[in-house]
Parts: structure tokens; C-alpha cells; sequence
């Protein structure tokens, strides 16, 4: 393991007579795709913290006993300091996250703030189906080839490093997911994505549009780059757009992995 850049961190075991947070994953959103060892994790731990939707959707799994800490969006520093700062006075505490707790989400932030507190409590991380794998499924197969997921939320990136992105991945021919497309005060962000890989490829590529997928207002589209600024996209939306081998097929997209080209299908 590489140990560089740990400097900062105090002394890095856990003390056993601290608690533990677990960061735990809660997938898209429906019962039936949250994993066993992320139910056991509600099921079991004492306090139970995150954000008010997510707690939602998954309230009927806690501990009838757990102590429940909901709070707004946007408190997620707020959220994981009280998770480590309950778990540092010995409690187990399990840290809500929507779909996977590894991307996009809080299992680093969690550490970082670990890191600059010095904190010593356990840390596990529970893995949950993240969006793009639950978007996939519903649209068929587009992440089928190398595929690039990229955020357009620039409330804490760079709009320009975005850019540099969107067209490193448009331009290398890259299935690409897009995460937080727009919201009611970003709306100009899809439409610089859309012109950047209009640029790269044809304006007839698939674009697959789901909105909160596994939800009870799952809604999916299949469009193209021409077209898919007509579809109502939101805050709950992931758009897959399809590499230059991308095809729809009976309303599902598909990206060729290559074998019907090596051994004929
Ligand atoms: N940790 C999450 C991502 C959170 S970022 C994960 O692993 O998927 C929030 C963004 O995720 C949303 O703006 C949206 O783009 C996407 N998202 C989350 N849940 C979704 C769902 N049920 N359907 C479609 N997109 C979703």
C-alpha cells in the first residue's frame, strides 16, 4: 500500500474502545436492489444518520431501537462529522448513502475528515448498486465497452476541468454517464455537455435518459444527442450516451463488446 501523503493523519489503528461508522450504500432506491451485509448494517447498528430522502426510502429496514439523525441536503460535513464524533464516543453508527457510498457520495469525505481530526473509531464501507449500474440495466446494455462517468455538478469542481473531461471522453469514443445533470439553478451545464460531444460524434447517438430508476416514478427515455434536450431532465436523471458503436435494438441500447466482430454471431 502506498503510504505517501499520510502525514497528516494521527496515529492511523483504530482504538478499540471507540465505535464504528458504517458508510453504508443503499443503492437506487428500491428494497429489493439494497445488499444483505447494507441491510444487516441497518438492521444492526444503534444510530442511524443521513439525509432525510434516502432515510425514506429505506426506514422500514432500521433497528426498531436506532436512534434516527435526518438531516436537509447539502449538510453532508455536518452529517459525517456527527457520524465519526457518535462513533468516537463508542456508538456503531451507520451513514445512509444513495446508491453507491464510493461515488459521488460521502465514504471520502468520511475519511478526510478521519484524516484531519485524527479520528481512531472503525470505518467500513458497504457497497450498494450505484446509479449507472441500475440505469444500465433498465436502458439494456450500453456499459458494455470503456465507459466514463462524469458529475456536471461544478458546485465543488471546476466548470473549466469538467469541460476537460467531457472532452477527453467524448473524443476518445468513451460510453459516457453523466451524474448531476442539471438542477433548477444549473441548467446550462447539459447543454455545453451535449455541444462538446456533438463535436465528436453524430447527432444520431443513443442517449438513454433515466429518472429516478427503481423508484415509484422511474421514467425512461431513449433519444439521441439531436433530441435529447426535449426530454425533462432533472436532479433525479442519469444520461448514458452511447459510444460510435451504440445501437438500439427493441428499445434497448446496446453497445457491442466486440464479439460478433472477432467470432460472428
Ligand atoms: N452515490 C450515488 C450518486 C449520488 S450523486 C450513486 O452511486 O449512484 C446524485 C446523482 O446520482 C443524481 O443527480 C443522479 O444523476 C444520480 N442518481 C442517483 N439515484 C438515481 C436514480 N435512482 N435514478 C437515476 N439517477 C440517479
Amino acid at each position: 500500500m502506498n503510504t505517501q501523503n499520510t502525514q497528516k493523519a494521527s496515529p492511523t489503528l483504530p482504538n478499540p474502545a471507540s465505535g464504528k461508522v458504517c458508510v453504508v450504500g443503499i443503492g437506487p432506491g428500491a428494497l429489493d436492489l439494497l445488499a444483505p451485509r447494507a441491510l444487516a448494517a441497518l438492521q444492526q447498528t444503534e444510530v442511524i444518520v443521513g439525509y432525510r430522502t434516502y432515510l425514506n426510502l429505506v426506514k422500514d429496514c432500521f433497528n426498531p431501537k436506532a436512534e434516527v439523525i435526518s438531516s436537509a441536503m447539502m449538510q453532508e460535513i455536518d452529517r459525517c462529522r456527527k457520524a465519526l464524533e457518535l462513533a468516537e464516543a463508542g456508538r456503531k453508527v451507520a451513514l445512509v448513502c444513495g446508491g453507491d457510498p464510493g461515488i459521488y457520495a460521502m465514504a471520502g469525505l468520511v475519511f478526510e475528515l478521519a484524516q484531519s481530526q485524527g479520528n481512531r473509531c472503525g470505518i467500513e464501507i458497504i457497497p450498494g448498486i450505484a446509479a449507472l449500474n441500475d440505469c444500465a440495466a433498465v436502458l439494456g446494455a450500453p456499459l458494455m465497452h470503456d465507459f466514463a462517468a462524469i458529475s456536471l455538478s461544478d458546485l465543488m469542481t471546476p466548470w473549466e476541468l469538467i469541460e476537460k473531461r467531457l472532452t477527453a471522453a467524448a473524443a476518445a469514443d468513451f460510453v459516457t454517464v453523466l451524474y448531476n445533470p442539471k438542477s433548477k439553478k444549473r441548467t446550462s451545464q447539459i447543454e455545453r455537455a451535449r455541444e462538446i460531444f456533438l463535436q465528436h460524434r453524430p447527432a444520431s447517438t443513443p442517449v438513454g435518459i433515466v429518472k429516478a430508476a427503481s423508484r415509484e416514478d422511474e421514467h425512461v427515455e431513449l433519444c439521441t444527442l439531436a433530441d435529447m434536450l426535449t426530454i425533462d431532465i432533472g436532479m433525479q436523471s442519469t444520461l448514458t450516451i452511447g459510444n460510435s458503436q451504440t445501437f438500439v435494438w427493441q428499445n434497448r441500447m446496446i453497445t457491442p463488446r466486440g464479439y460478433a466482430k472477432k467470432y460472428g454471431l
